[in-house]
């Protein structure tokens, strides 16, 4: 394609797009006045800022942003945590916060995300600590119809062992659909007249302000999430949250630091601007970032290739998968982004055999906070169908700007 050719494609995709950006639009709009009204509420100040030392007892930056966090997530509470290194360790850490030994586990939307495996004892590492070494059993409950399968979900709550069942609300990396917050909302309420003891968990990695409400705001009990994706808007430089019921975010809380300690120690030196500022620009950050991957699925689609979601879909989660069926075209693709990132734009990604994964990985990020996904970034494992997952974009300028690279690149390659 000509240079000419290739802006006329993404102008025409962008056309296509007019009423789904007006409707995200909507959306940020609501949720940035949700954010705005827990900022207000909770008098920030700029003395919430300062870093602490040592235990940091009585750290009221940490604190308010906890309760900052709640408010937004209409709930009664929060664990905000730079010392939380990632979603997988906020979701585990959630996980044995809640669960004990004899309970049983369920993952209600198939299988979990591929790092929880290890976590939950699936894998054949053995004496690393899993839930399974521990002695809490899991069962899976596999969608039905790319959805929950209640019926099925509901049989195993017969069993009285059932602690918690626990639903991924984005797609992950899998060629799945995500799941809305209305859909979890149902299932909760489902699991919860019949036993009203069981804890609904969401892993809502990904999804954090893609609607405009959470899980928590329609009868789920806890959610996950990592803050170097949505809620950090791009800024927070590490940490996780859980947020969610008080009984249950305080369990949680022992397992974080010591029982009988909790939530009154963690310090940081960094200081807490960038967790304030990222949660304030994060209704925006995360609308441009879908603009963006709904831009690569419409543009990829009027190509002929195979994307999930499609274009005018309703969209759940940051993610956009696209199918490549040739190994070359995929790898091109990442390479692409790469060449489009603000960090090491002159490094080539290359397949490697990552370890936990049973095929070649590529992977594409040039980002300002290593590793973050709510900076544009692709990966695939090097295997048919080639399917590649793209996320983030900090600006749409960027997206866009990356796709037209992307395009280049693939046309250089002949392959387009
Ligand atoms: C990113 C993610 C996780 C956790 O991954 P980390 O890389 O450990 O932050 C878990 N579940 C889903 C659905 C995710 O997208």
């Amino acid at each position: 394609m000509t240079q000419t050719e290739i802006e006329v494609l993404l102008s025409d995709a962008e056309q296509s797009l007019h009423q789904q950006f007006s409707a995200l639009d909507k959306i940020e709009q609501v949720n940035f006045a949700r954010v705005m009204d827990a900022f207000r509420a909770e008098q920030v100040a700029v003395r919430h800022f300062a870093p602490t030392t040592g235990y940091g007892y009585g750290d009221d930056g940490r604190d308010t942003l906890e309760q900052i966090y709640a408010r937004i997530f209409g709930c009664e509470d929060a664990l905000v945590r730079p010392a939380i290194a990632s979603g997988t360790h906020a979701l585990a850490l959630c996980l044995y916060g809640l669960l004990r030994p004899g309970d049983i586990l369920i993952a209600g939307s198939g299988k979990p995300y591929d790092t929880l495996e290890s976590v939950i004892g699936l894998t054949d590492e053995v004496g690393q600590g899993s839930l399974k070494d521990y002695g809490i059993e899991y069962r899976q409950v596999d969608l039905k119809d790319n959805d929950v399968d209640v019926e099925e979900l509901l049989r195993h709550l017969d069993e009285p062992r059932v602690r918690v069942v626990a639903l991924q609300r984005s797609r992950g990396y899998d060629w799945r659909p995500s799941l809305s917050v209305k859909r979890l909302g149902e299932v909760a309420k489902a699991v919860h007249e019949k036993r009203p003891d069981v804890v609904v968990m969401v892993d809502n990695c990904y999804g954090e302000f893609v609607q405009t409400i959470e899980p928590t705001h329609v009868g789920c009990d806890i959610i996950v999430g990592s803050l170097i994706k949505n809620p950090g808007g791009g800024l927070a430089p590490t940490g996780g949250y859980i947020a969610g019921r008080k009984d249950l975010v305080e369990k949680c809380s022992y397992r974080l630091t010591s029982p009988g300690i909790g939530r009154e120690v963690g310090s940081y030196l960094g200081g807490y601007d960038r967790f304030y500022q990222g949660l304030f620009f994060a209704p925006h950050v995360v609308m441009q970032a879908v603009k963006g991957v709904a831009l690569a699925s419409a543009v990829f689609s009027k190509l002929g290739y195979a994307v999930n979601p499609t274009p005018q879909e309703e969209r759940y989660d940051i993610i956009q998968a696209i199918k490549f069926e040739q190994s070359q075209k995929l790898i091109a693709f990442c390479q692409g982004i790469q060449y489009a990132s603000p960090i090491d734009s002159h490094v080539t990604p290359e397949p490697w055999d990552m370890p936990g994964y049973q095929d070649p990985v590529i992977m594409a990020a040039g980002t300002f906070v290593s590793g973050a996904s709510i900076e544009l970034s692709a990966d695939a494992p090097i295997r048919a169908p080639y399917t590649a997952y793209m996320q983030g974009g900090l600006t749409y300028a960027h997206v866009r700007y990356a796709l037209g690279h992307v395009l280049e690149h693939m046309t250089r390659q002949g392959i387009l």
